[in-house]
Order: structure tokens, then sequence, then C-alpha cells
């Protein structure tokens, strides 16, 4: 059943950064102001993660790391568990492939510590810890050659963390993000409102080269900033969007930022970009997979149209 467990859990999380955005995606459930992330070896030695969330009791701890358990369901009846996909999946398939450790204190209690060793509990006992939870993985896919065989370079696995933590903080400002790598501090940022803290992540010349959008139409809104067409990158990799504040990849943002930038910046620039776009459930199908999220809109017509016009008419207010 071990060798089941592992099969599945390589769905789930194919690579550090994968298991990351779960880990922090649950400390932002569990209502964190603050979230502090360590990694090593760009994850593949230590990823950690420490909020100062709810916590959780030592019995809801053994639930956590069992398969299909989850607090976030009216009740737990399999087929509407199963019908949420990955619902309960995290980290039982984390701690499958990996040595990991859960500990937790809910307020007013004392804290707990469970030890699991590929998928195996290997210790248990108090813990002393502020209140909050703290989860820490590390050998990922280690004893895992099938797995372990995909990981890339240090360097890139540390990228797509990085990339993790920005686009979740992004999307949350109002919560306080640290994140240490090989131990130095490589990011730290406090409460502050969007554009701030989008400049702060992204570039800090977005401050004073930044544009704001904010546009509604209908139940439709845009806001977030982009760069003045004289504030650009070489590289398109400083573009995120946001569907009702999930992190989304999607090939339309592209599109639409290269037509809405057409004639005003070099072929061979890209804007800095990040954009929120809400929009009500039924014009939209968010498909969170842990390992990627895909973004089907019901008119993506009329998406880009929102992008490309919403962003042509600041930018021409803007004077450009
Ligand atoms: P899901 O998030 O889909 O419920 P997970 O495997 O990610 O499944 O987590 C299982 C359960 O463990 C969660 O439903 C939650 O009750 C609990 N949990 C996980 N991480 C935390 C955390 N950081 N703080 C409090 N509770 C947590
Ligand atoms: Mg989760």
């Amino acid at each position: 059943s071990h060798l089941v467990d592992r099969i599945a859990a390589g769905e789930v999380v194919e690579r550090p950064a994968s298991a990351l955005k779960e880990l922090i995606e649950n400390s932002l459930d569990a209502g964190a102001t603050s979230v502090s992330v360590r990694l090593s070896g760009g994850g593949t030695g230590l990823v950690e993660v420490t909020d100062d969330g709810l916590g959780m009791s030592p019995s809801e701890m053994a639930l956590a790391i069992e398969r299909h358990a989850t607090s976030k369901l009216p009740d737990e009846r399999i087929e509407e568990v199963a019908s949420f996909g990955f619902r309960g999946e995290a980290l039982p398939s984390i701690a499958s492939v990996a040595r990991f450790t859960l500990e937790s204190r809910e307020r007013g209690a004392d804290g707990w510590r469970l030890e699991i060793d590929h998928g195996v509990k290997v210790g248990e006992g108090p813990a002393a810890l502020p209140p909050g939870t703290r989860v820490r993985v590390e050998e990922l896919f280690e004893r895992v050659p099938a797995r372990r065989k995909f990981l890339r370079s240090p360097r890139s696995e540390y990228a797509a963390c990085l990339d993790i933590v920005r686009r979740l903080a992004m999307a949350r400002p109002d919560v306080a993000f640290t994140l240490e790598h090989d131990g130095r501090r490589v990011l730290s940022v406090q409460p502050a409102p969007l554009p701030g803290r989008v400049a702060e992540l992204l570039d800090p010349g977005l401050a004073e080269n930044g544009l704001p959008i904010d546009l509604q139409r209908g139940e439709v809104s845009l806001g977030g900033v982009v760069s003045l067409p004289t504030f650009t990158r070489g590289a398109a990799d400083q573009q995120f969007l946001f569907v009702n504040r999930r992190p989304v990849k999607d090939r339309l943002l592209v599109g639409a930022l290269r037509a809405a930038y057409q004639d005003l910046i070099a072929r061979d620039r890209s804007p800095i970009v990040a954009l929120f776009l809400d929009l009500p459930g039924s014009e939209v199908d968010i498909n969170v997979h842990p390992a990627k999220t895909e973004v089907r809109f019901a008119d993506p017509q009329g998406v880009r149209g929102l992008i490309v016009g919403g962003l042509r008419s600041a930018l021409d207010q803007a004077g450009h």
C-alpha cells in the first residue's frame, strides 16, 4: 500500500514547489497572518512552512495525514470528497515521499509533534512552538528514484519555489511572508496595500513607473498594476494574472498584453504586470490541480477584450 501511495503522490506533488504551494495554501486556509518559508537546496533538502494560523489539536493532526481527510467540506462522505479531486490529498501525499514533521498548537493549548517517515509514523510528542503550525519536509523523493530523476537543478527548483511564494504573496497582500533559502533571507514583506506589495515583489521601480488599473464592466472587475511603456524588461517572466484571487498561468494574458502594448514598446520588451481579474463563478472554471492551475473562461474573447481595452485606455490617459 505504501507503493500505491507513492505512485499517487507523484501526481499530486511533482516537485518541491508544488509541495510548497500546498503547504502555503493550507496556512492561508487556516487564517494565517504571517507565513515563513525556509528552503534548502531549492527545496530538495528542506521545505519548511511556519504559520500563525488556527493550528490543530493532536487528533486533528493525526487525521490531517490520512488520505481524503479534509476539514474543508460540510461532511465527509467519500463521493463528495472525491469530487473535489485532490481534497485532503496533499499532506498524506507529501508525507509518503519524504521525512515529514508536523508541529501544531492551537491557541490556549499545548503544542504537539508528529513525525512521519515515508508514510510510516515514527514518532510523536509534545512540541514547543507559538500558536500555529509548522510543516517540515525533508529528503523529498530521495527514496523515489522515478520521481527524483525528474527534479531539475537546485537552482531551477529554487526558482519555481520563489515563483510560488511571490504569486501567493501578491494574491494575499494582507499577509506577511518571509522566505529563506540556504540560510539567506531572500524575501520579506509586511502586510501592505496591493500596489505597494506588487512593487516590492516585482520591482521597486513600479512605485513610480506603475500604472494602477481599476475598472469594472458589469460583474467583472480588473485591477492591479502594469508598468508604463517606458518601463519594460526583456523577458516576459514578470507577468502575473490572478483570477478570483488565485494565481493562474494563462496564454490569454500573454496575448492580451502583447496587443495592449503593441506599438508602444519594442517587440523584444515586455511590460511588468500584476492583474487581478474577478468574475462570477459561472463565467470561469478554475481547475486547481496542485501541480498547475488551469482556467477556462466562458467568454475568452470578452475577457481578452476587457484586458486589452482596459489597459489601452489607462495607457492612453497616462499619455501613451
Ligand atoms: P485539504 O487542504 O484539501 O483539506 P490537506 O492534505 O492539504 O487537504 O490538509 C488536510 C487537513 O489538514 C486540512 O483540511 C486542515 O484541516 C489541516 N491542515 C493542514 N495544514 C494546516 C495548517 N497549516 N493549519 C491548520 N490546519 C491545517
Ligand atoms: Mg490543502
